[in-house]
């Protein structure tokens, strides 16, 4: 089928390459000029694994192309994507304003129908109001009788493992109350429904509520685990022996329930806010939600507030080596990363950081700039040089099987604070370490 994707991120650039490599012709569009034209030339903005090689195949074959025209694109695609960034307004309310200047575009160049396909998370109504800034802007251009479809196909990915997630997506979910529409979709996603039923059709309010719901669910679990975390630290528990005690319960389960120091990226803290905004605007209380977003921001005061207790409140003239930058493993997003807070609390009390992570160093650099209190590493050994702790944020694979040799031969004193509870404290313990983590006993 020919396909267009509106927005090049995350999630636009990955269902892009994923539908080509399935066999659709797809155009990607993007306003920003200098992304294309790299994507044009096979590079790749973003750390995905298995994206590169995939967005190369396809160009190869002309499967995937990019471009900044959007007349082009909008001709092009028989089903047209919108997969633009919603970030928060001021309010906390999704801002709205590139996916609906997307469907004017859309509108403004459309000679035939088309069905379009909202991919970003948006809240419950928001393909009302796409559907009504088409129609308006058909009908100045006096097409008031083309006829055209607005779908809500939210997107589930994980940044980290995208590509394997679309090209095995767990559920594929269809909002729309048109059988025609419903069909161009499902046979878009023939290729991707055939081990088992993965597709979901419903109405397109469910769709969009679907989504946020799911993100929701998911901050949840992990704030209710920060949770018990710190009621463990106070109690003389280890959450790392209570998470497995409560995994064991099917009803429970073993994903999603580790303790660490809160979520982050670009759409656990946005969407659950958003959720917040639209219970409010209805007059709903969130109470859940309303705690689940307090916990995580304390949350991410936890590792500082250990290494306080350890150092006191004056850091300066103190070094800090830290592992892991990226949000989550296996991306380079920093968006609230919670290694940011960390490192912001951490320079505002005088110290140095020394950081490294695989991925995410290019990106810190951009956000922060060249300053004196922050050394990028090029390895992890050689950020713990002469440093006072080490401080790990990030699960990164690279960072779970600890050299004890590297740690104590680099660090001033054998000092850890891990935001991720990667390793055994009494095996620490004995190798001299003093190991401070989240919701187990420090044991010195
Ligand atoms: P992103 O910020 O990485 O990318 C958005 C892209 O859209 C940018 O390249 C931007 O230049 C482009 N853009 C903005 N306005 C445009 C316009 N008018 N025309 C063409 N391109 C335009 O965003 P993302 O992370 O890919 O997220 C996109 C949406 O998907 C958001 O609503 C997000 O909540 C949702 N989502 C994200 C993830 C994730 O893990 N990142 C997962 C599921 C859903």
């Amino acid at each position: 089928m020919n396909v267009t994707v509106f927005g090049t991120g995350y999630v636009g650039l990955v269902q892009a390459a994923v539908l080509a490599e399935a066999g659709h012709k797809v155009f990607c569009i993007d306003i920003d000029e200098g992304k294309i034209e790299g994507l044009k030339k096979g590079l790749v903005p973003i750390y995905e694994p298995g994206l590169t090689q995939l967005v190369e195949r396809n160009i190869a074959t002309s499967n995937l192309q990019f471009t900044t025209d959007a007349r082009t694109g909008v001709e092009h695609g028989e089903i047209i994507f919108i997969a633009v960034g919603t970030p928060p307004d001021e309010d906390g309310s999704a801002d709205l304003r590139h996916v609906l200047a997307v469907a004017r575009t859309i509108a403004e160049h459309m000679g035939e129908p088309k069905v379009v396909v909202n991919k970003s998370t948006v809240p419950v109504g928001t393909a009302d109001k796409v559907r009504e800034a088409i129609k308006s802007a058909l009908d100045k251009r006096g097409l008031q009788d083309l006829p055209f479809n607005v779908v809500s196909n939210p997107e589930f990915l994980k940044e980290g493992s995208a590509v394997a997630d679309c090209t095995r997506p767990d559920r594929i979910i269809i909002g729309t109350d048109s059988r025609e529409a419903e069909e161009a979709l499902r046979q878009l996603y023939a290729p991707f429904n055939r081990n088992h039923e993965k597709i979901m059709a419903m109405d397109v309010r469910s769709a969009e509520l679907a989504k946020y719901a799911a993100n929701c669910m998911l901050a949840t679990k992990i704030s209710f685990m920060n949770e018990m975390a710190e009621i463990a630290d106070s109690v003389g528990a280890d959450i790392e022996q209570v998470r497995q005690g409560i995994g064991s319960d099917p009803r429970i389960g073993y994903q999603f329930i580790y303790a660490g120091i809160g979520y982050g990226g670009s759409c656990f803290p946005k969407d659950v806010k958003a959720l917040i905004t639209t219970a409010s605007k209805l007059g709903l209380a969130a109470d859940i939600l309303n705690s689940v977003e307090q916990r995580n921001h304390r949350q991410k005061h936890y590792l500082l507030d250990k290494i306080e207790a350890h150092f006191g409140d004056d850091l300066s003239g103190k070094t800090f080596a830290l592992w892991g930058l990226a949000f989550k493993p296996n991306t380079d997003d920093m968006r609230e990363a919670p290694s940011r807070v960390l490192m912001e609390q951490l320079w505002e009390r005088g110290a140095k950081v020394q950081a490294f992570d695989p991925q995410a160093m290019e990106e810190c650099q951009r956000i922060y700039g060249v300053r004196g209190d922050l050394q990028l590493c090029g390895t992890k050994e050689s950020a713990l040089a002469g440093a006072d702790a080490l401080i790990i944020a990030t699960e990164w694979q690279q960072f779970k099987a600890i050299d004890i040799k590297a740690v104590t031969g680099g660090l001033k004193k054998p000092v850890i604070f891990d935001g991720r509870n990667l390793y055994d404290p009494k095996q620490l313990a004995r190798d001299g370490i003093e190991y401070h983590c989240v919701g187990r006993p420090s044991r010195q």
